[in-house]
Parts: C-alpha cells; structure tokens; sequence
C-alpha cells in the first residue's frame, strides 16, 4: 500500500493527487445533493459483487436522469485501475457520480458534464473491538424518506435523511440508530441493513418499507439460506427487535456487526449471538474469494 500522501484519486479521466482532487463550488453535487454514489468494497484482491453495485449505480442515475459519461464495462477499468494505483488488497471504494458543474438555478439542464469520482483507502466504519463486542444503539425519532418522495433505492448524494439520523446516534453516545418509516415499521440504519433473528428465522425488511436493497444484506440472506436458515423478508416493529433472540446491521462500509441492546433493552444474552457469528465467518469466507481480481 502506497502512503496516504501518495494517494490518487480518479476524477473527470484523470488520476490525480488527494490534494489535487477538488472539484468546482458550482457543482450541483455540492449545491443541491444532485448525484448518486456507491460505497464498494475490494477484500484480498477481489472486488465483492462489483457488477451488482454498478447495475445499483445505473439504475439510481437512470431515475434522476443522470447521464454516466462511461459505459458500465469502461467503469469497471476506471474502479480496478484507481484500487492497482494506490497499491491496495482490501479498502473500501466510494465512486461518485455528480451532476457536474451548472449555475445556482437548480435546473440540471445547465450542467454538461456529469463529474466521475473514484476514491479507494482503507476503511473500518466502527473501531475493530466493536466487531467483537456488538454495539449499542438507539432507535431515532427521524423518519426514513417515503418510497413516493424520494425512493430510498436511489443511493443518492442527497442523505441529510441519514445523517440527522447519525446526529441522534451521536448525542445518544451510540455508534448507530434505527429509521422506521412514517408508519413506524423498522427500515434500517442510518446506511446498514439490519437484520432480526428468531429461532431459527432470519427477518430483513423488504425495500418497500424504506430498506434500501443492500448488497451485502443480499449476500447474508445467500450465506444464511445456505446455511440451513429461514432468511426472508419481512415487516416488523421495534416490539419485534426488541424481543429478538439476536439483531445485526449490515453494509458495505459496516460489513456484519452485531447489536447487542437496542433502546436500553439488552438483546439475547448480551453478547454477539451464535448465528450471528455463523453468518459473519460466511460472509468474510464469500468476500475474501468471490468477486471481481485486481491484479491478475
Ligand atoms: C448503501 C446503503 C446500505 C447498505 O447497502 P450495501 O449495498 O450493503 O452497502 C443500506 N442503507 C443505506 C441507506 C445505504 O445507503
């Protein structure tokens, strides 16, 4: 791995310097929230699911009339091209899509050229030892956007929605909270998939309710089925994590982290749950083999 001052960045066809990489105040990416991202992540050399999270990155520019200047296969060559110049094994990419440089008028029509941003470093979201331990969190009174306002499928540059509910967790002194919807169904957390486990059931809310479809909560519901378990979809209340037997979140920048009180109340015993471990040792058996090779 080259040092974090040696850095590059890809932006607009280039590989450049972190210092370097900056892009203009007009850009509506910074003005109005306009653009999308996805947060992918390379593990031993191989890229999880890459074709997944770029099939998500055009669906979600194909909803806001966002024109990508690259081809999907020409986007591939840019992610595996930035991972090879900055030297890396395992890190996590966040590739960024703007609408590019326009004028203050929110009209997107005055902005040509869509800007392309590809940075990858290495990236733990909560510190290692939460990984063992489980962490607490709290359930946020911020409501997860409704699917016919803004649809939470669109991994949009627009999260003001994600990061208030972040700030509850932070005053909280958690690392993490939970969104329902406007009807009061458990959707997610602030950017993870969250997971109930009940005997021998494993209950994820479908994307109606407001979950975006992750790629990684669909790779545990493969990993669990295989498993053995009954991994579905499913609506549920804050009643029902509550009484869970185990509860964990997942995401590309969380991976699988177990919860282990939700709202002061302790869930299971407190501690990671079995099938919890179970399903995390399969995940990290899938990622470390199953994707897309850097370096041939
Ligand atoms: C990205 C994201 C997730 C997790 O999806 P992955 O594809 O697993 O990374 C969950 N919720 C929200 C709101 C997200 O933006």
């Amino acid at each position: 791995m080259r040092k974090m001052t040696e850095q590059l960045i890809f932006l607009d066809g280039q590989l450049v310097k972190k210092e370097d990489a900056k892009i203009s105040v007009y850009d509506h990416g910074l003005l109005y929230g306009d653009g999308i991202f996805e947060g992918i992540r390379v593990y031993n050399g191989n890229v999880f699911r890459l074709k997944e999270h770029l099939i998500r990155l055009y669906e979600s520019a194909k909803s806001i009339l966002l024109t990508i200047p690259y081809t999907i296969e020409e986007i591939t060559e840019i992610v595996l091209k930035t991972i090879r110049a900055n030297e890396l094994q395992s890190a996590y990419i966040r590739l960024v899509v703007t609408r590019g440089v326009g004028d203050l008028g929110i009209d997107p029509f005055a902005c040509k050229n869509a800007s392309v941003i590809v940075i990858a470093e290495p990236l733990n979201l909560f510190p290692p030892e939460l990984y063992e331990t489980g962490i607490k969190i709290v359930s946020a009174s911020s409501r997860r956007n409704r699917s016919d306002v803004i649809s939470p499928k669109t991994k949009s540059l627009n999260y003001l929605n994600n990061v208030l509910v972040k700030i509850e967790a932070n005053l909280a002194g958690v690392p993490e909270a939970l969104m329902m919807n406007t009807d009061g169904y458990v959707a997610e957390g602030s950017a993870d998939n969250i997971f109930i486990v009940k005997g021998n059931e494993l209950i994820t809310p479908p994307g109606y309710i407001g979950a975006l479809e992750g790629i990684t909560r669909n790779a545990v519901l493969e990993v669990a089925c295989k498993k053995g378990y009954d991994a579905k979809e499913g609506v549920f209340t804050r009643h029902d994590v509550y009484v869970a037997d185990e509860v964990f979140l997942t995401g590309t920048a969380a991976e699988v982290i177990a919860v282990i009180e939700v709202d002061g109340r302790q869930i299971g015993t407190g501690i990671p749950g079995t099938i919890t471990n179970k399903i995390l040792a399969g995940f990290r058996e899938i990622v470390e083999t199953d994707g897309t090779k850097v370096y041939e």
